[in-house]
């Protein structure tokens, strides 16, 4: 029996987005471009967070599975602005 890989598992889960009120946000986009580790583009799990270049780093909460790793990891710079989603929005683990 084959092993699941990560992405078949986190394709089991269901999101439901709340398009207008993002739970996460950086708060300054020019200290992220000055972070020497940008850790939340390594440590996110469901990659929510990508790095260009230039060192902008973009945000998308949409596939976010509320672990808190990228508040965590961004503690030294405290620049993200973290909260659960609203009720009846986020995520729903594991179907199928
Ligand atoms: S760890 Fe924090 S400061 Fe560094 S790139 Fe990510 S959000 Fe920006
Ligand atoms: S809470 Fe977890 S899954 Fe959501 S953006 Fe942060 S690190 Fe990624």
């Amino acid at each position: 029996m084959s092993t699941p890989k990560v992405e078949e598992k986190l394709y089991q889960n269901r999101y439901i987005v709340d398009e207008s009120h993002p739970h996460i946000a950086i708060k300054d986009k020019a200290t992220c471009t000055t972070c020497d580790h940008k850790a939340c583009t390594w440590c996110c799990p469901a990659a929510c967070y990508t790095a260009d270049a230039a060192g902008t780093v973009t945000l998308a909460t949409d596939g976010c599975l509320e672990c808190g790793t990228c508040r965590v990891v961004c503690q030294d710079k405290q620049n993200i602005a973290w909260d659960y989603p609203r009720g009846g929005y986020g995520i729903s683990y594991k179907f199928g």
